[in-house]
């Protein structure tokens, strides 16, 4: 099923692209495999996909233990600074930054480990209470400081779009991230770059990527729906 899956997220990402006019090698499918058990991993990794998604800082040590080393691990969940010191030479990017703080445990547990941190901003675009993230006008603020710091590296934007059943009703917010990206790249912050937009899940991902996702996170669509109850 999970190959199945792929095949048609890969077809419909291909769609986007072309109405949109884009490059499909410029859209990074990550399949997001938080919950699910490694060998579903090792069945995604048949299609080539060697990007993957999770959320806790524990199973992504875990799975990466296991698992194929030229995998790259996006962190994308909710991330506590007690934890950051499991992620060096672990994870290729961390999607979930939101404050200086967490920054600053980056940078030190990174310094230690001797890596370089690639990092994304998370923005709260929709402005909802239950979400992590910064609210769009603290994002210029936080990158300034962040600039800084010689083990961290903003890469670009992340976004998770309020949860809906009509995906047209978040274009709206994929649009802001983009144009925030833009607006923050012509400022030509050093160590900055805003060359990569996490945006788009199973939901909402084919309208992210008409509106410039370069990075998509597919869980549910690709190895189903996920039980948290086991
Ligand atoms: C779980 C998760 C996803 C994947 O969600 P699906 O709806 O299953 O595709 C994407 N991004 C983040 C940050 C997540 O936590």
């Amino acid at each position: 099923m999970i190959l199945e899956n792929i095949e048609v997220v890969r077809e419909n990402i291909k769609a986007a692209c072309e109405r949109s006019n884009r490059n499909v090698e410029d859209v990074t499918l990550i399949a997001v495999s938080k919950t699910k058990p490694y060998t579903d991993i090792e069945e995604a990794l048949k299609s080539g996909i060697r990007d993957y998604g999770e959320n806790k800082v524990q199973e992504l040590s875990e799975k990466y233990e296991i698992l194929p080393k030229d995998i790259k691990w996006h962190m994308i969940g909710h991330l506590q600074r007690n934890k950051v010191k499991y992620l060096p030479n672990k994870a290729y990017l961390i999607h979930s930054v939101d404050s200086i703080r967490l920054a600053n445990q980056i940078e030190k547990e990174f310094a230690k480990a001797g890596d370089v941190a690639k990092i994304l901003i998370e923005v709260n675009v929709a402005g909802e209470e239950s979400k992590f993230g910064v609210k769009v006008d603290e994002v210029l603020p936080l990158i300034e400081e962040i600039s800084k710091l010689e083990h961290v590296l903003v890469m670009g934007l992340m976004t998770i779009a309020p949860y809906t059943d009509n995906p047209e009703s978040n274009r709206t917010y994929f649009r802001q991230l983009k144009q925030l990206s833009v607006d923050i790249e012509s400022k030509n912050i050093d160590n900055i770059s805003m060359t990569v937009l996490s945006m788009g899940m199973t939901g909402d991902y084919q309208v992210a990527i008409e509106e410039g996702a370069t990075h998509v996170r597919v869980g549910t669509g690709i190895f189903g729906e996920r039980n948290y109850n086991i």
